[in-house]
């Protein structure tokens, strides 16, 4: 590759490579191969380089034939790192945007063993391409395609931005389900990508929001009305957590925010389920949630409220 080419091609992955995280990923991930690749390489370039070719994203999973996560059969792919720290989150092990390790014990022959398991892994794009078209049969069959999801996709925003639009030039739909936690800037770059957006509506109160995910939701609501005046096909999804989403004065001031968005007519009630707390223990991570349940009747009784606002109300996600 020719020296004019090869800074070109660094300045062109930088502006994409918005996030510290980003940053942190190209520089672990491609500074030894890309350096072994070209000894002769002067020191003055080498830092530059670092930000070529093989950009790698940092997930935690992949999986094959979701039906939950848009229309059709998809592949989700799961984003690692999250601005966020939901307390009810059913993937903990989303947050951390870096790789973990944790220990574990195995049980053989009546003997316990500890052993080392990992969390999340660099995928270069190439690869990750080849395993999203894979499916492609599923996807135009289904009329499905590929969600990202995580975590939060929008803090990986280059490597977001690029998989998405090398999908659109293969005729894959896309998805991004989203805490809307973003700067508008961001979202803006990647939506002509973006197909559909699933995005989350959890607290209205800020000082509650705060509370019970660690952020403020005044960047998310910007967001949303932006989104809802873009004409972007958006699907909402509330997440009904007891005591804490659910509560008659949130319910409330959803209701009425929802009023407002006149051109987002679908929201997804998703359920709170416990049998996600197993992975707190495991991964040593705090559970504030502890053994709270939804009452039998709550998610019927908010499909009904959200209905009589004339919205398609869905309760599988
Ligand atoms: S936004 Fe989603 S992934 Fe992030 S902490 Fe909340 S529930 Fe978990």
């Amino acid at each position: 590759m020719s020296r004019v080419l090869l800074i070109q091609k660094c300045y062109h992955i930088e502006f994409s490579c918005h996030s510290r995280l980003e940053k942190q990923i190209f520089r672990k991930q491609n500074a030894r191969s890309l350096l072994k690749e070209n000894p002769k390489l002067e020191i003055r370039d080498q830092k530059l380089f670092l930000y070529i070719a093989h950009m790698k994203g940092l997930i935690f999973d992949i999986k094959h034939y979701a039906i939950h996560d848009g229309p059709g059969i998809r592949q989700t792919v799961f984003f690692k790192g999250c601005p966020l720290s939901c307390w009810w989150c059913h993937n903990p092990e989303s947050q951390q945007p870096e790789v973990e390790t944790y220990t574990r014990t195995k049980s053989l022959d009546g003997q316990t063993y500890p052993r080392q398991d990992t969390i999340g892994y660099y995928i270069a794009m190439d690869d990750l391409m080849g395993i999203i078209q894979s499916d492609t049969i599923f996807y135009d069959e289904s009329g499905g395609g590929v969600t990202f999801s995580g975590g939060e996709p929008l803090m990986q925003p280059g490597f977001l931005k690029e998989t998405a639009s090398r999908c659109k030039n293969s005729n894959i739909h896309t998805a991004l389900d989203t805490s809307g936690y973003a700067e508008q800037k961001i979202l803006l770059e990647i939506l002509p990508f973006i197909d559909l957006v699933l995005f989350d509506l959890k607290i209205m109160d800020d000082a509650l929001h705060q509370q019970y995910t660690g952020v403020s939701n005044r960047m998310i609501l910007e967001n949303l009305a932006m989104l809802n005046e873009s004409g972007k096909e958006v699907h909402l999804r509330f997440p009904v957590i007891p005591g804490i989403t659910n509560t008659e004065k949130n319910l409330r001031e959803i209701k009425n925010c929802l009023t407002k968005l006149n051109h987002i007519k679908h929201i997804d009630l998703l359920s709170y389920h416990d049998i996600s707390r197993g992975k707190y223990k495991r991964f040593g991570k705090d559970d504030k949630m502890g053994s709270q349940k939804l009452k039998e009747g709550s998610m019927a009784l908010i499909k009904k409220e959200f209905e009589s606002l004339g919205l398609q109300v869905g309760t599988g996600g």
